[in-house]
C-alpha cells in the first residue's frame, strides 16, 4: 500500500511536469521568416537583403552615405 501511494505521487509529479511544459517546442520565432528579399543599391548596384538596406525616396541603398549622395 505504501508503494501504491509512492507510485501515485510519482505519476502525479510526472503529470505536473507535463502541465508545466507545453508539448510544442518553444522555439524562438524568426522575425524574418521565409526567403529573404534582395534589393539592389540604387547608387552602386550592390545587392543586399532588404532588411539591411536603407530605403530612400528613389529606392534602396546599401548605406546611408549612398542614400545621401543621390538624394541630397
Ligand atoms: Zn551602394
Amino acid at each position: 500500500m505504501k508503494y501504491l501511494v509512492l507510485l501515485l505521487v510519482v505519476l502525479g509529479g510526472i503529470w505536473w511536469l507535463r502541465q508545466q511544459r507545453p508539448e510544442r517546442p518553444s522555439k524562438p520565432t524568426d522575425p524574418r521568416p521565409g526567403p529573404q528579399v534582395m534589393v539592389a543599391c540604387t547608387q552602386c548596384g550592390v545587392h543586399l537583403p532588404e532588411y539591411d538596406a536603407v530605403q530612400g525616396h528613389l529606392g534602396f541603398y546599401c548605406s546611408e552615405a549612398h542614400r545621401q549622395r543621390l538624394e541630397t
